[in-house]
Formats: structure tokens, C-alpha cells, sequence
């Protein structure tokens, strides 16, 4: 019987270093208008939101910027803004 190989993805930090570095746009998270839905937690490609006392906390030193957070976020709780 032959056998194939099967790399399977998932998301995780940065393996090559810290994406904060190269970021152009910064989420903001504005905790008043979060509904605690976890959208933006399920769907981070960088895995870089946490949970904590059903509020998200950003990791920037990961974060490349991509908002995707923003986007999927019912609640406009995620405002992308330009890095300075
Ligand atoms: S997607 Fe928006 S509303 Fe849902 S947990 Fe994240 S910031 Fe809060
Ligand atoms: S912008 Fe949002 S979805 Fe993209 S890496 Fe940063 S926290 Fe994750």
C-alpha cells in the first residue's frame, strides 16, 4: 500500500519573527462597542487575539495589520488605523 504525505495548516504566530514589525495598519479595539461575539479571535490568521473576561487583547508583536478582525466584526469594535 502507498502512502501520501499530508501537510495540514494552522494558525499560529509568526514563525519567522515578530510581523508587528512590518505592520502598515494597526487594529484598534474599542472594548465599549464589543458584543463578545469571538468572531475576530476564530478568525485571526495569526492567532494573535486572546480572550480574556469575554474581551479580546491584541498581540501588536504579530499582528501584521491583514483586518481580517475588522472586517468579520459585527459590531465595528475593530477600527484599522494607519501606523505613524
Ligand atoms: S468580533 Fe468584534 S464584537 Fe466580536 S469579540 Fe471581536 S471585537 Fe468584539
Ligand atoms: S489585523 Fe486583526 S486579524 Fe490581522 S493579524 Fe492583526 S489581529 Fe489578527
Amino acid at each position: 500500500m502507498e502512502y501520501i504525505d499530508v501537510l495540514i495548516s494552522k494558525p499560529s504566530k509568526g514563525s519567522s519573527g515578530k510581523t508587528g514589525l512590518w505592520r502598515t495598519f494597526k487594529p484598534v479595539y474599542k472594548e465599549d462597542k464589543c458584543v463578545s461575539c469571538f468572531e475576530c479571535y476564530v478568525y485571526c490568521p495569526e492567532n494573535c487575539i486572546s480572550l480574556k473576561d469575554l474581551k479580546i487583547e491584541i498581540d501588536y508583536e504579530y499582528c501584521k495589520g491583514c483586518g481580517v478582525c475588522s472586517n468579520v466584526c459585527p459590531a465595528e469594535a475593530i477600527e484599522m488605523i494607519k501606523e505613524v
